[in-house]
């Protein structure tokens, strides 16, 4: 499986951004990763207009119906993009979404021919009660269906109170906690969940990626702020290549 790279784009950007897209496409025009920038769904259809690869934030459960201001996984794929967010703590808090949604929504980016990212994550209370690993098994347990394939989904370990803040956890509780997942992930999907990749996500930024993508079991990143300027997201791009 190709190490990853994932942007995350929130609900940022106009027309005015997708010049972004092209410089960034521009350098890196054969990257030796996955490299895939999820944006707002008003863009979607420019954005993959530009050639890289795209992907969607959410997606409905449905495939089209009376469920207003809402967006299918066809609709996504229809748009040209490949991959889609699911569980994103933003809609997991924001929204009230459950493990249970959140598995049907991985479902429903499947049926799509859609390859997801699945959040997981702990929220700073959590993490200061040292339950970050029981948090994130019954994330996986409830949120991960069992017909998840290493082909068809990646894991996104997004640690809340991480996210937008500027604060990470330390290397070594990184790869503590990648370490537990890849034990989750082979016990329970085997070969598959060997093979599955893992993601690292939260204040993700040029420097400190190298550090990060030097951990075992991490396949690279979900980056949200230093996603939306092609000059943040390349050098974080480069970081990851170079870490092959
Ligand atoms: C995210 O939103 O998935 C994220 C990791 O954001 P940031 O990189 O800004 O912390």
């Amino acid at each position: 499986m190709r190490k990853l790279i994932a942007g995350n784009w929130k609900m940022n950007g106009t027309s005015a951004d997708l010049p972004q897209l092209t410089e960034l496409a521009d350098s890196h025009p054969n990257p030796a990763v996955d490299m895939v920038i999820c944006g707002p769904a008003t863009l979607l259809s420019r954005m993959a207009a530009t050639g890289l690869s795209v992907g969607g934030e959410d997606c409905h459960t449905k495939v089209s119906g009376a469920y207003t201001g809402d967006i299918s996984a066809q609709m996504i794929k229809d748009t040209g993009a490949d991959y889609v967010i699911t569980g994103h703590s933003e809609r997991r808090i924001d929204h009230g979404e459950t493990d249970a949604l959140v598995a049907a929504k991985t479902e429903a980016g499947w049926a799509a021919d859609l390859h997801v990212i699945l959040c997981i994550g702990e929220t700073e209370a959590q993490y200061r009660a040292g339950d970050t690993l029981d948090i994130l098994r019954s994330q996986m347990d409830g949120s991960i269906p069992d017909a998840a394939t290493a082909a068809t989904t990646t894991v996104a370990y997004e640690p809340v109170w991480a996210i937008g803040t500027g604060l990470t956890p330390t290397p070594d509780e990184i790869a503590d906690v990648h370490a537990a997942l890849r034990a989750y992930l082979s016990n329970r999907f085997g070969e598959d969940g060997a093979e599955m990749r893992l993601l690292y996500g939260g204040s993700v930024k040029a420097s400190n990626a190298a550090e990060i993508f030097a951990l075992d079991n991490v396949d690279g990143a979900l980056v949200g702020g230093a996603s939306l300027k092609a000059a943040d997201f390349s050098p974080i791009v480069t970081a990851l290549e170079n870490s092959l």
